[in-house]
C-alpha cells in the first residue's frame, strides 16, 4: 500500500513524502504522488515526527473527572478501586478506544500502557491503528503467598497481548514496589531477562513511598529494585521524582529509562520535580508520559511538553534549562530509545508522522519548534499517520462518534458518569 503526502513543509522547506508498506520510501522537494497512491494534500501543514506517550493507563479515560481534587488515597480507595472492581473487558476495550481517538487527535503515535484486561487493550490498539507496548498491572498485595498467582496472571497477560502483529508489543508491568512483594518482583526480573521483555513499573512517585522502602528494605527504591535484578536497559521507571544522586548514578549505570509525568505529578501534588538535568548528566534516557486520564486528565502531549519544559526551568531557576528543541526531542522519543520511536523522519524509517496546521495563529510566526512546544496544543494536529495508514485526516478520525458513544455507555454502566 502506497501513500503520498504532497506539498507540505519540513524544517521550513517544501517537501513531499512517500510511504510504501509502512516505511518512508521518499522524502524531499521533488517527491510527488504516483498513480494509485493514496494522496494526502499537505498544503497549509508542516510535517513533524509522531509523539510518544511513555506512561499511561489508557482505559482510565472512563474515570476522567470522577473524583478530581481529592487526596490520593481517598481518590483511590473511595472512587477508583471500587469502580475498577466492576470493570469488564468491554469497558477496557471502549475506554482504550476513546484514549486512542484522543491520542490520534493530538499527534501521539505510540504509547506504553499499564492496565487491567490487557487482551482487550491489545484489540483496541489494533483496531485503532496505533502502536503500543502493553502490560498488565501485576499486583500481589505485597503477599509472597500470591506469587504463583501473579506468575500465572503475567503469563496469561503476555499470551493475550502477543499475536496482534508488529504494532503491539508486550511488557511485564509490576505495578510498584509498594504493591508487589519481593519474591514476585524477583520472578518478574528473571522472566523478563529470560524472555527479553521490557519491565514497566512506577517508581519513586511520592516521598512516602521512598520512606516506606527505606524502612522495610534498608535501601532507597532504585537500589532495592537493583538488588532484585530489575534495573537494566529494558527497565522503564515511571515518575522517578525522588531519585537522589546515588540512585540517579545507579539508574544511569544500569541503562534504565525514566519517564517523567509532570502534569500528573502536579495534579496529585507529589511535592517534587524529576531532576531532568541531573538525570541526563548521568546518561539516563528520558521520555515523557501523561499518566492516566484519572490523574492528568488529558492525554494531549503537546500540552504536557510545555508543562515539562516550564517546570524544569522553574525548578532550576534557569530559563535556559530544557530549551524547546530539547523538550521536542523528549516528547518525540529521541531521548529514550527503549520507547521504540526514533523521532526522526528519513527514508527507511517507519511511516509514523503528523501534519500540523501552519495557518493557525499560534503557529504562523516565530521559531517553529518553540511554537510547537510553547504555543501549540493538540488541536493544531491536522493529520496523523501510523505505519503508513492515515488515522486522522483534516481533523477527522473515522468512527469517532461511535467510540465516544460506546465509551459513555460503559462509564454509565460503571456508575462513574
Ligand atoms: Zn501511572
Amino acid at each position: 500500500m502506497s501513500l503520498a503526502v504532497t506539498e507540505t513543509v519540513l524544517d521550513g522547506h517544501p517537501v513531499g513524502l512517500r510511504a510504501d508498506d509502512g516505511r518512508i520510501t521518499a522524502l524531499g522537494p521533488d517527491v510527488t504522488a504516483r498513480p494509485g497512491d493514496e494522496v494526502v494534500d499537505g498544503r497549509g501543514t508542516a510535517l513533524v515526527a509522531g509523539l510518544v506517550n511513555g506512561h499511561t493507563h489508557a482505559a482510565m479515560t472512563l474515570f476522567r473527572g470522577y473524583g478530581d481534587d481529592l487526596p490520593l488515597m481517598e481518590w483511590l480507595e473511595q472512587r477508583i478501586w471500587p469502580a475498577e472492581a466492576r470493570l469488564d473487558a468491554g469497558d477496557v476495550y471502549w475506554g482504550t478506544r476513546l484514549a486512542c481517538v484522543e491520542m490520534i487527535r493530538t499527534g501521539t503515535v505510540r504509547f506504553w500502557d499499564m492496565y487491567w484486561q490487557p487482551g482487550a487493550i491489545a484489540r483496541a490498539v489494533d483496531d485503532a491503528g496505533l502502536r503500543a507496548t502493553i502490560g498488565a498491572p501485576l499486583i500481589d498485595a505485597l503477599d509472597p503467598a500470591n506469587t504463583p498467582k501473579l506468575r500465572e496472571q503475567a503469563l496469561e497477560s503476555l499470551a493475550d497481548i502477543q499475536g496482534h502483529g508488529p504494532r503491539i508489543e508486550a511488557a511485564l508491568t509490576p505495578h510498584a514496589i509498594y504493591t508487589v512483594s519481593e519474591p514476585s518482583l524477583r520472578w518478574v526480573g528473571e522472566h523478563a531477562a529470560e524472555a527479553e521483555l521490557p519491565v514497566h513499573i512506577h517508581l519513586s512517585e511520592t516521598e512516602e513511598e521512598v520512606q516506606r522502602c527505606v524502612d522495610a528494605n534498608g535501601a532507597r527504591p532504585a537500589a532495592y529494585l537493583d538488588r532484585l535484578g530489575l534495573l537494566g536497559p529494558r527497565t522503564l521507571l515511571a515518575h522517578g521524582v525522588w531519585l537522589d544522586d546515588d540512585e540517579l548514578a545507579l539508574v544511569g549505570e544500569r541503562g534504565a529509562t525514566v519517564v517523567t509525568n509532570p502534569v500528573s505529578n502536579l495534579k496529585l501534588a507529589v511535592g517534587g520535580v524529576f531532576r531532568y538535568g541531573a538525570a541526563r548528566e548521568r546518561g539516563i534516557p528520558v521520555g515523557l508520559g501523561t499518566d492516566g486520564a484519572g490523574s492528568n486528565n488529558s492525554l494531549d502531549l503537546l500540552q504536557d511538553v510545555k508543562v515539562f519544559a516550564l517546570l524544569q526551568k522553574h525548578e532550576a531557576r534557569d530559563p535556559a534549562a530544557v530549551p524547546a528543541a530539547e523538550a521536542w526531542a523528549v516528547v518525540t522519543g529521541q531521548r529514550a530509545p527503549l520507547l521504540g520511536q526514533s523521532g526522526t523522519l528519513a527514508v527507511g524509517e517507519p511511516a509514523d508522522f503528523v501534519l500540523v496546521g501552519t495557518d493557525l495563529p499560534e503557529l504562523s510566526l516565530g521559531d517553529f519548534t518553540a511554537d510547537l512546544v510553547y504555543a501549540a496544543s493538540g488541536a493544531a494536529v491536522d493529520t496523523t499517520v501510523v505505519d503508513g495508514v492515515v488515522l486522522m485526516r483534516g481533523g477527522v478520525v473515522e468512527g469517532e462518534a461511535e467510540v465516544r458513544a460506546r465509551a459513555v455507555e460503559r462509564a454509565q454502566r460503571l456508575g462513574v458518569a
